[in-house]
C-alpha cells in the first residue's frame, strides 16, 4: 500500500500546493480522498488519472475539497471509450452534490455527445452516503469512514484504509472527536489537516480567526495521534502555507506532546506501507 499526499496546501491559491487532494494506492486499485485545486494535474504526475480512479472518497462538501470534482467526471466521461461509471462515496449530502454538479455540467455534456458520435452515454456516477461503517471491501481491502467534527460543517466524514498488516487514516478537516480517535487506532498512518494556531493568530484578518475553532492545530493532531497509538502522523492542508524552512517548527509542536513520527507533508510525496 502507498500513500501519495497529491495535494496539500489550503484553500488559498499556492503556486506550490494544489489543493487537499490525497491517493492511496493499494491491491492494484487507486483511491482519490478529495478532489481539491489540481487534482488531475498532480494525479498525472502519479502516473494516475480519472479513468484510474477506483473510487473518489469525500470527506466534506467544502469547496476546497470538491472545487476539480467536475474535472473528474468530465474527464473520466469524455475520455473513456466505454460507459466507465464513477463511484463516489461521501458524507450525506454527496448525492445532491453530484446531481448539482451534473446540472452545471448538462451544456458540455450536450455539446460534447452532438459532437461526438461515439459518445452516446451520459456521465454515470454511483453515490453511496455514509455517516459511519465499512464502506468498501474488496481484494482483502477494507474501507471504513466514522464521523468526524468540523463543525458548523455537517455532516464530515475520515476514512481508514485497511489492507494486510498496515493502515491509513484520511482525517480530513476536523477537531479531535471519538470517530477520529476510533479511526486512527493502532493505524499506521494518520493523515491530518492542520493548522497552526500562533500563526493564525498573528494574523489580524477576523476571517482567518474563524477557521480556529474547527480545524486540529499541529498540537491537536498530535494529541490524537499520542491517544490512538498512531506510528506516523502526515500533516497535510496545512494553514498558513508554511515558509520554506520552517516545518521543522510545524513538527515541534506535534512533537510536544507525540512520540512517533511527524511529517509535514508536501505534493506528490510517496510513503510506502510495509
Ligand atoms: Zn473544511
Ligand atoms: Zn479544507
Amino acid at each position: 500500500m502507498k500513500l501519495i499526499t497529491l495535494g496539500t496546501g489550503s484553500p488559498i491559491p499556492d503556486p506550490q500546493r494544489a489543493g487537499p487532494a490525497t491517493l492511496v494506492r493499494v491491491a492494484g486499485m487507486d483511491f482519490l480522498f478529495d478532489c481539491g485545486r489540481g487534482v488531475l494535474m498532480r494525479a498525472a504526475a502519479a502516473m494516475s488519472g480519472p479513468a484510474a480512479f477506483h473510487t473518489v472518497f469525500l470527506t466534506h462538501l467544502h469547496s476546497d475539497h470538491v472545487t476539480d470534482f467536475n474535472d473528474v467526471v468530465t474527464m473520466r466521461w469524455a475520455m473513456s471509450p466505454i460507459v466507465n461509471p464513477l463511484r463516489v462515496v461521501g458524507p450525506v449530502g454527496t448525492a445532491a452534490f453530484v446531481e448539482r454538479t451534473l446540472a452545471m455540467l448538462e451544456f458540455d455534456i450536450g455539446y460534447r455527445l452532438a459532437h461526438h458520435a461515439d459518445l452516446n452515454w451520459e456521465p454515470a456516477i454511483e453515490v453511496i452516503e455514509t455517516s459511519g461503517g465499512v464502506v468498501l471491501e474488496l481484494e482483502g481491502v477494507r474501507v471504513s469512514a466514522a464521523p468526524t467534527n468540523h463543525r458548523p460543517v455537517e455532516p464530515t466524514v475520515g476514512y481508514r484504509v485497511d489492507f494486510d498488516e498496515s493502515s491509513v487514516v484520511i482525517g480530513g478537516d476536523s477537531v479531535p472527536c471519538e470517530g477520529l480517535d476510533q479511526l486512527c487506532l493502532d493505524a499506521d498512518i494518520y493523515v491530518q489537516t492542520v493548522i497552526r494556531e500562533s500563526l493564525v493568530k498573528s494574523i489580524p484578518v477576523p476571517r482567518l480567526q474563524d477557521i480556529l475553532d474547527y480545524h486540529s492545530s499541529t498540537v491537536d493532531a498530535g494529541n490524537t495521534a499520542q491517544r490512538a497509538g498512531v506510528k506516523k502522523l502526515v500533516m497535510t492542508h496545512l494553514v498558513p502555507a508554511p515558509w520554506p524552512g520552517t516545518e521543522g517548527e510545524w513538527i515541534d509542536e506535534a512533537k510536544s506532546v507525540y512520540q512517533g513520527e511527524i511529517v509535514v507533508a508536501n505534493d506528490l510525496m510517496e510513503i510506502e506501507l510495509p
